[in-house]
């Protein structure tokens, strides 16, 4: 497939953000499926990079190793070109920008603002009792880069969030009910967008 060279003006981006473990990934498909959003999730791609052993590969894996925030323009180089080899587009980007000079480069080298960014509200004790519990062999899921990623998380990425409130575009839910109820609400947040048809063949 050809790819796109320009992001058309059309495109409508979600940030989607909230602590790790505040159920960004199990809220997003879902997005996708009813609303017929691409989901791009930065930590995704960064670790696709890191799998294809390159160069950058090794540079994202040492940054994640410690917990710390991947350069920003390696990151929104990614989701870039994600974006331009899309055919769709409606795009939720998951877990990102994580700090100030994230969203400063993404709104510089993409120039989309977002149309609202959706925050899973969700307390310290509740995202470090999930985490352990998802440990699935992610390099970041243990006890000691929690701590880090949490103060990472309310260091840099809550100045971005308080940055976009300010501006009013923050679609804050509570996300320590469970996966339906936060789903309910996020319903209500996308209802604007018209929700997918789907034809049922089976009948
Ligand atoms: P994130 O992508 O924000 O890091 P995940 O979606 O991976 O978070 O969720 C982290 C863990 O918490 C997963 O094991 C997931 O199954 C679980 N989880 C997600 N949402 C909820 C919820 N509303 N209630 C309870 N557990 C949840």
């Amino acid at each position: 497939m050809e790819a796109k060279l320009l992001i058309q003006e059309t495109t409508v981006v979600v940030f989607v953000l909230g602590g790790p473990g505040s159920g960004k990934g199990t809220q997003c498909p879902k997005i996708v499926e009813h609303f017929g959003f691409t989901h791009l999730c930065a930590g995704d791609l960064l670790q696709a990079e890191i799998e294809s052993e390159s160069e950058n590969g090794t540079m994202i894996h040492n940054f994640k190793k410690e917990g710390k925030i991947v350069p920003s323009e390696i990151t929104v180089k990614l989701l870039q070109q994600a974006m331009q080899q899309s055919d769709n587009n409606r795009f939720i980007i998951d877990g990102f920008p994580r700090n100030e000079e994230n969203r400063a480069a993404f709104e510089n080298i993409v120039k989309i603002k977002p149309e609202f960014v959706l925050f899973f509200d969700c307390p310290e004790e509740e995202l470090t009792r999930r985490i352990l519990n998802r440990n699935q062999g992610r390099v970041d899921d243990n006890i000691e880069t929690i701590g880090k990623r949490l103060k990472v998380y309310f260091e840099s990425t809550l100045p971005v969030i308080n940055y976009y409130n300010s501006k009013g575009k923050v679609q804050k839910i509570d996300a320590q009910r469970s996966v339906n109820e936060v789903f309910e609400d996020v319903k209500s947040v996308f209802a604007k967008f018209k929700p997918v048809v789907r034809v049922d063949s089976t009948k």
